[in-house]
This record gives structure tokens, C-alpha cells and sequence, in this order.
């Protein structure tokens, strides 16, 4: 994860790549693993920093979805859930087994859930988190103390995986790099290139430095998520847009509204939906919602009725109503979902299955999916890129690969520092070794300062935002403390990186201007 030589290997005119991925999501990143594991020259472009978009801003569930499997998409939540299994078992320093329960608040409600968690356990199959169950009131109650009880008649206790997104999308960007592939940040594509009718590459504008670079590549693979149309009307600019984005919004709450490790899942929203209440990082996420918008950005904003709404839903199923003033951070993602044929379905409709399109010319389109479904979505797509680029046939070998810092023996549900696996102690030494480093950035949120240099030493961090947004994952735990901490975590940044004052001040204003759309209190 060295940009300087990355850059490097780009800058050389004569080189050709097998594979170039526009996107460093969930899906790009997994594109770029699978290639780069199966022995494919793999570089990987991503127009801002690795899970930028919609990749760091999910519930954190690694799922097969309930609510699908309500909706009778049996195939997919099929699928997903074989997915679960494989990520749990690849990458256990990264994900979780959650215990969810449904607090039930009629007499039926129980019994029903308990007889539909059991086909979502059977759908497992080995792969399984462990079997669901029916509560009683008592036991309900004990798990969860805070659940609000007038009219409680029990629950029912469920599993499904639960991780830190950002910090898999770093993992997956490392384990690329491990198997021999290159991965830039803050790199945008600006311009298909194309010999006769068949595109051969790409243009890229180093985002920092403005500097331009002209690629060649035998395939070209978009994962840009809603940024998918863009890319493709480079390829076909009369092309119509495939994509529909919609709107989900998190609050993060304090610890106190959710005490145990236990989640909370509301089957039946007002709107229909359901809802989550979810302990991560010592602090509770609340969420989502599903909101048709007309412009997708980089920086979506949630919508005061969105707020309004998920506030009050979780104060439907909790003792203590939450209101504005818990909320210690809000961020908003945008589903890139594949545009149904008809038009005029409700987005919590629209299939969560995704697609694979090739233009005539020879792009490689993936839209739709999951977090949780990264892996296959990859396969998928590398599969058509083999067909596509006439390579030597090689077998996936992604279902049984460790993801970087794979480790078992970490306490991945108390330990702060577990979603960095292998590389943990290293990072603890370099507090050790270097005053400068040594002691907390915040203790609120349990953040050292070496990780600040490891992530702009290992991790390709480049910005303020990079570090406190996704390295870890401050911005999104506690708006206000990440912002008490930037200038801190700036100084850092110029020494790693050998900037100047005016290089601070600049990180300053810009993390800012992202920052305030995560509190209230602007
Ligand atoms: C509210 C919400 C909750 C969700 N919760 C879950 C969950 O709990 N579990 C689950 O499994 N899934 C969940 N999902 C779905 C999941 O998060 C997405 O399916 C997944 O993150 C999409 O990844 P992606 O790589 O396709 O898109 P993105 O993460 O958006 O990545 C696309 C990337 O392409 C880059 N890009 C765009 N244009 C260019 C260009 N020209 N050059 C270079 N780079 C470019 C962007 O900067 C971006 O980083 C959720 C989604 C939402 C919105």
C-alpha cells in the first residue's frame, strides 16, 4: 500500500494491465482480490479514498437479510447467507457473530418469527451463526433492559454477522496488494480510451497532484456504485441511466440506549421497512431509511424527516425516547440500485440481486448487491472479464481465502484494535518505540496516535478525512470528538507526510466542511 510506487508503476507508457477496476468500494475492491489472486496483472483507480462511498456507510451487517427472505427473494438470501459464512470464517479479526432479538409485542408475534428464523437458519446450513430461538418476557427484558416493556410478551433471538465496513474495504485493498495487485486512492477517472470501437484503457487525474496519466488495459471493469451511469456515458453517452439511488440514513447513539451486546431488530416499520439498533464500536447504530433521491454526491446529507423518523421509531421499542441531542453522529448512503423495468416500484421493493452488464465495446458494468455479497459479485464479474480479455483460464480461489491480518486468536467483540488482525501489535510497538506516537489521540474512542502514522505509512491514508472517516472510524462514532481531535491528528499527517502549515490549514477547512453534515449543532 505505497502510492509514491504505485504511481510509479502507472507512469510507465509501455505497460499494459490485464484488469483496471474504476471504483474502490466493496465491490470494486472484491473485483480487484479475486483478479489479483487469480495471478491477473489487477490495478485498481478510486476517484477519492477506498470506501469513500456508499462502502463505509451500511448498517455493519454481514447478512442474508430477513426482511428479503419476508419479501420472498428466496435465491438471493440464499446466497447471501452462504456469503456470511465465508466472510466469518475469512476474515474473523473483522466480523462478528450478532445476536439480534425481535421483542414481540402480540401474543402471535413470537411463535411467527420463530417459525421464519428457523428456515433462515436451515437456509445456512453448515454455515450457520447458531440457531434461533423463542424469549420470554423475562428473558427478553434481561437481555435487553432498556427495551421498552408495556405490552412486551417476549422475543425471539437470532444471529447474523456484524463488522466494521471501511476497515474491511482497507483489509481487502491490503489483501489485493498482498496477492501482487495495485490500488491507488484519490486517482478519478476522467476518460475511457478506445482503439477502433473497443475501449483499451483509461485516463486517470492523480486527485492531489493533478498530474495525468494514460492507461492501457486489456479489460475495464466500472464498480463505481451510483457513480455507474457517469462511466458508462463516457463508454455510451446516450446511454439512459441504469441507476436508481436511494437514500439510507444511521444515527449513532451512546452505549447507554443498547447496554448488553445485544442488537435490536424491528421487523415492521411504519413504513414497512425494518430497522436496526445495533452495538458497534462501543456505541450504538440506529438504522435506516429507504428514500428515493433524485442526485446522488459523494457526501449525502440525511433529511430532517429522516431523523425525525428513525428517532422515533427506536423510541417505539426503548424505555428512553432518543432525541437530536444523543445523536453523536449522522451520516447518509446511497443504495446503487439496479433500475427495475417498472418504473413505478417502491424502492424497498427493487431487488438487492445484482447485475453484470458489457457494453459493445467491451465494458464491464457491476450494479446492485450487497456488502455482504462482495465476493461473489466478484466472481462473477472476473469470470466475464476472463471470457472477455481471452486470459488463461484460472479457478477462483476467493472462498477459501484469508483476508489480510487474518487472525483467530483476537477477542473480536472487546478489542478495540481487532479489526487490525496480525498487524495490532505492530502498531501498539510503534507506540512504544516513537515518543511522538506514544499514548491515546482520543480515549473516548479508544484511538491511539500511532494509528494515525500506521495509516499513513501502511494504509495509503493521504487526508485528515481519510484518516478520521474511514482508517478509524471517528467521524462516523462522534462527530464532535472527531473534530476536537483533527487538528491533532493534522499534525501528525504533516510530519508523516512532510507538508507544511498551509497543507494543514487547507485539511482543516475541507474535513470541516464534510464534518458539519454529521452533527446537528452547526
Ligand atoms: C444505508 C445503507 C445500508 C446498508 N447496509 C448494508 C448492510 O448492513 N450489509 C450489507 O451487506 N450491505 C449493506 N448495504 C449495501 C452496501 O453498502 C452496498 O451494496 C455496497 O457498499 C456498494 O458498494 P460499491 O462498491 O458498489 O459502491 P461504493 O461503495 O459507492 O463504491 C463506488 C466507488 O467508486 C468511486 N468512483 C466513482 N466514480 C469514479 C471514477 N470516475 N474514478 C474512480 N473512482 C470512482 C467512488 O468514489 C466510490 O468510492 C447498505 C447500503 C446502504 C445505502
Amino acid at each position: 500500500m505505497n502510492r509514491t510506487k504505485n504511481l510509479k508503476k502507472i507512469r510507465k507508457k509501455d505497460r499494459e494491465w490485464d484488469i483496471v477496476i474504476i471504483g474502490g468500494g466493496a465491490t470494486g475492491l472484491g473485483c480487484a482480490v479475486d483478479a489479483a489472486s487469480r495471478g491477473y496483472k489487477t490495478l485498481l483507480l478510486e476517484q477519492v479514498d477506498f470506501s469513500k462511498g456508499t462502502s463505509s456507510r451500511s448498517t455493519k451487517l454481514v447478512h442474508g437479510g430477513v426482511r428479503y427472505l419476508q419479501q420472498g427473494d428466496v435465491s438471493m438470501v440464499f446466497e447471501a447467507l452462504q456469503e456470511r459464512g465465508l466472510m466469518f470464517k475469512n476474515a474473523p479479526h473483522l466480523v462478528t457473530n450478532q445476536s439480534f432479538i425481535i421483542p414481540a409485542y402480540d401474543f402471535w408475534g413470537g411463535p411467527f418469527y420463530t417459525v421464519g428464523l428457523k428456515v433462515y437458519d436451515l437456509m445456512a446450513g453448515k454455515l450457520g451463526l447458531g440457531p434461533s430461538k423463542h424469549l420470554t418476557r423475562e428473558e427478553t427484558i434481561e437481555a435487553i433492559p432498556t427495551v421498552e416493556q408495556e405490552g412486551l410478551q417476549g422475543g425471539v433471538i437470532y444471529h447474523d454477522g456484524q463488522f466494521d465496513d471501511s476497515r474491511m474495504a482497507i483489509s481487502l485493498a491490503q489483501t489485493a496488494v498482498d496477492y501482487g495487485g495495485t490500488v491507488l486512492n484519490h486517482c478519478k477517472v476522467t476518460k475511457l480510451i478506445k482503439e477502433g470501437d473497443l475501449i483499451s484503457g483509461v485516463v486517470v487525474v492523480d486527485q492531489l497532484s493533478g498530474e495525468e496519466f494514460n492507461i492501457k488495459s486489456k479489460v475495464v471493469i466500472n464498480a463505481t456504485g451510483v457513480f455507474a451511469d457517469e462511466v458508462i456515458q463516457m463508454d455510451e453517452p446516450e446511454k439512459k441511466d441504469m441507476i436508481t439511488p436511494s437514500q439510507g440514513i444511521h444515527v449513532i447513539l451512546n452505549k447507554e440506549f443498547l447496554p448488553n451486546d445485544f442488537a435490536i431488530m424491528v421487523p415492521h416499520t411504519s413504513d414497512d421497512r425494518v430497522m436496526f439498533a445495533v452495538p458497534w464500536h462501543n456505541h450504538v447504530v440506529v438504522g435506516t431509511t429507504d428514500t428515493l433521491i433524485e442526485n446522488h454526491s459523494l457526501e449525502p446529507v440525511a433529511l430532517e424527516s429522516e431523523i425525525d423518523f428513525v428517532l422515533e421509531t427506536a423510541g417505539q421499542y426503548l424505555v428512553k425516547q432518543p432525541t437530536r441531542k444523543d445523536v453523536l453522529s449522522v451520516f447518509a448512503g446511497l443504495r446503487p440500485l439496479a433500475k427495475p423495468e417498472d418504473e413505478k416500484k417502491a424502492t424497498k421493493e427493487i431487488s438487492r440481486s445484482h447485475k453484470i452488464l458489457i457494453s459493445i465495446s467491451g465494458l464491464i458494468t457491476i450494479i446492485g448487491g450487497k456488502w455482504t455479497t462482495y465476493r461473489k459479485m466478484a466472481e462473477d464479474t472476473i469470470e466475464k472479464a476472463i471470457m472477455l480479455g481471452g486470459f488463461p483460464e484460472r479457478e477462483c480461489i476467493t472462498k477459501h481465502l484469508p483476508i489480510h491480518g487474518f487472525r483467530m486468536d483476537i477477542d473480536a467483540y472487546n478489542d478495540p484494535m481487532a479489526p487490525y488482525g496480525l498487524d495490532k501489535e505492530e502498531i501498539l510497538n510503534l507506540g512504544e518505540e516513537e515518543e511522538s506516537l506514544a499514548g491515546f489521540l482520543s480515549e473516548k474512542l479508544h484511538i491511539y496516535k500511532s494509528q494515525v502514522a500506521w495509516a499513513v505509512r501502511k494504509e495509503m491514508a493521504c487526508t485528515v478525512e481519510d484518516v478520521l472517516a474511514r482508517r478509524t472510524r471517528a467521524l462516523f462514532l462522534d462527530a464532535r470528538e472527531s473534530f476536537r481531535i483533527a487538528p491533532e491528528v493534522a499534525d501528525l499527517m504533516v510530519k508523516e507526510l512532510d507538508k507544511d502549515e498551509e497543507w494543514k490549514k487547507t485539511q482543516l477547512k475541507d474535513f470541516e466542511e464534510v464534518a458539519k453534515n454529521y452533527f446537528f449543532d452547526k
